[in-house]
């Protein structure tokens, strides 16, 4: 499936661009440099469906991908979150756009959260858990780069994160272990968004 048609519709600063709601959406997001580009890449098959987030202005919208002719469902990919210095303007306007579209989206079917294997969950990572918990939407815990640390230590960060994943009671996370460089845990993951998209 993903590797038919996927394009990239268009990019939404605001909630009134949104696309009309009329196929299920899978929403990816993560702290920047997460590794959300490589991951959709990796899923779609494509090298650059959503280019590496060098490009600033891109931080702050949602952008959505087509997949299927005619469209089967949507990948979202969420504005990145956590940067070191941003002002507070910028990350109130993030807030704002997302938990609005959380909470607003009704073919919003899943969000996928991405967490790096080796930093494992940060606070930013739990207000976003917050924010789906508050806007019953269910979600997906991705860890990424798992290529980049032993195997014991990504035995350590996920046990970790499946602990703390249990205190969340509205939606119990399942958790993906993946390399969009390795192609480990890929074709798993990818079996799992076209499930959540009911395709
Ligand atoms: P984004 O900012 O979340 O879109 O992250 P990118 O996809 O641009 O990735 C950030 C950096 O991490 C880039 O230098 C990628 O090459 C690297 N990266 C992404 N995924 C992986 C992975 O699975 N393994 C390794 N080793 N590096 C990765």
């Amino acid at each position: 499936l993903f590797s038919g048609r996927v394009d990239f519709l268009l990019s939404a600063p605001q909630l009134k661009f949104l696309p009309d709601p009329d196929v299920p959406e899978i929403a990816f997001c993560g702290r920047s440099n997460v590794g959300k580009s490589s991951l959709l890449n990796a899923l779609t098959g494509r090298r650059a469906i959503a280019r590496t987030s060098v490009t600033p202005g891109r931080t702050q919208e949602l952008n959505f991908f087509e997949v299927g002719e005619p469209t089967l469902f949507r990948l979202v990919d969420m504005p990145g979150y956590g940067f070191a210095k941003a002002p507070v303007a910028v990350v109130e306007k993030w807030r704002k756009l997302v938990r609005t579209y959380l909470r607003g989206r009704q073919v919003l079917a899943r969000n996928l959260v991405l967490v790096d294997s080796r930093h494992g969950l940060k606070d930013v990572d739990r207000e976003m858990m917050k924010m789906l918990d508050e806007a019953a939407v269910g979600y997906r815990v991705v860890l990424t780069k798992a290529d980049k640390i032993k195997a014991s230590d990504l035995a350590k960060v996920v046990a970790a994160t499946e602990a703390e994943a249990k205190k969340h009671v509205a939606a119990y996370p399942h958790i993906h272990v993946t390399s969009s460089e390795k192609g480990m845990g890929i074709d798993e993951l990818r079996a799992a968004v076209l499930s959540d998209a009911g395709v």
